[in-house]
């Protein structure tokens, strides 16, 4: 018995071990992950509930690592742990603009959404960093659209509510992503005065059951603060039509498109 119990505190410690080797690795792996180009943005359709074509889309970073492919969910965080974010939310940003740029020859009213974290925001230098870019590829400020996720508005209100009225008074339009997940109340999305609120996929998973009337909570309350609201995660078109007949303004998620490379994005506009 008791050797029994030894084994299994060592077979925890190995597994741990194991973990923190994993994350380290990830750690060392990311630093150099921007200068061996191993860093790429997908881009997935946001599209006008009412045209049925795409206003927007959302860039999602992929990492192809020397241990194959890895999800943002497992490298973010990590990231934002060990402060490599900052340098690849500013590589993100920037590739972003960029190619917003090429996708407007086609579509000239395209905007593009690009989620940043709150550690990118906590960077002194972060609305500085940002304008910079905007200069060097004079770059329109509202073409770009900041997907910020609820949390942000758990940790120093204050100084971030600051940042996001200086990017806005720029020009640049502000989602809160994920929208009912954290821990706000309908209520507080009084106080966050963005621009468009995201309602989660949780959501429209349960559009069938309790999902619809806490989007048709969102959705009035959106009417009355004079938010755009896009629903993310649609993968049916059961779904896309309740969406559709509850009046939200922009749809995403596998039903319309995955998200796609560059190429294909710009063949996706093409052939509009
Ligand atoms: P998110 O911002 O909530 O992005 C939506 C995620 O859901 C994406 O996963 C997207 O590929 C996926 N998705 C979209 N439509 C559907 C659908 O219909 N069904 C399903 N099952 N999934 C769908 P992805 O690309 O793996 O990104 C995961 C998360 O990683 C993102 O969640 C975002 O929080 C974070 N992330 C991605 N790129 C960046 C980035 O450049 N910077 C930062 N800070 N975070 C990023
Ligand atoms: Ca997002
Ligand atoms: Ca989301
Ligand atoms: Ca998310």
């Amino acid at each position: 018995q008791k050797r029994q119990g030894k084994g299994r505190v060592g077979y925890f410690t190995e597994t741990l071990r194991i973990q923190l080797q994993r994350e380290f690795n990830l750690r060392d792996q990311l630093i150099t992950a921007i200068e061996k180009e191993e860093l790429r943005l997908v881009y997935q359709p946001i599209v006008n509930a009412k045209t049925g074509k795409p206003d927007a889309f959302e860039a999602l970073l992929r990492w192809n690592s020397a241990f194959g492919p890895i999800a943002p969910d497992q490298f973010i965080p990590i990231a934002e742990q060990y402060g490599q974010i900052k340098s690849i939310g500013l590589w993100v940003l920037e590739q972003a603009c960029q190619q917003a740029k090429t996708f407007q020859l086609i579509s000239p009213n395209l905007t593009m959404c690009v989620n940043v974290s709150v550690a990118q925001f906590q960077d002194e230098d972060f609305i500085e960093q940002i304008s910079a870019i905007f200069q060097k590829h004079d770059f329109d400020p509202s073409s770009l659209n900041i997907e910020i996720t609820e949390s942000f508005f758990a940790s120093d209100k204050q100084g971030l509510m600051q940042k996001i009225k200086a990017l806005q008074e720029m020009g640049v339009q502000i989602s809160i992503d994920d929208f009912g997940t954290g821990y706000s109340s309908l209520s507080s999305m009084q106080d966050m005065g963005v621009d468009i609120v995201k309602i989660d996929k949780s959501f429209v998973d349960s559009i069938q059951g309790s999902g619809l009337s806490i989007i048709t909570a969102v959705l009035l309350i959106a009417k009355e603060l004079n938010y755009q609201v896009v629903a993310e995660g649609i993968e049916t078109e059961e779904q896309a039509n309740v969406l559709r007949d509850l009046n939200v303004t922009y749809l995403q998620g596998y039903y319309f498109s995955r998200p796609i490379e560059s190429e294909q994005a710009l063949e996706y506009l093409e052939a509009l």
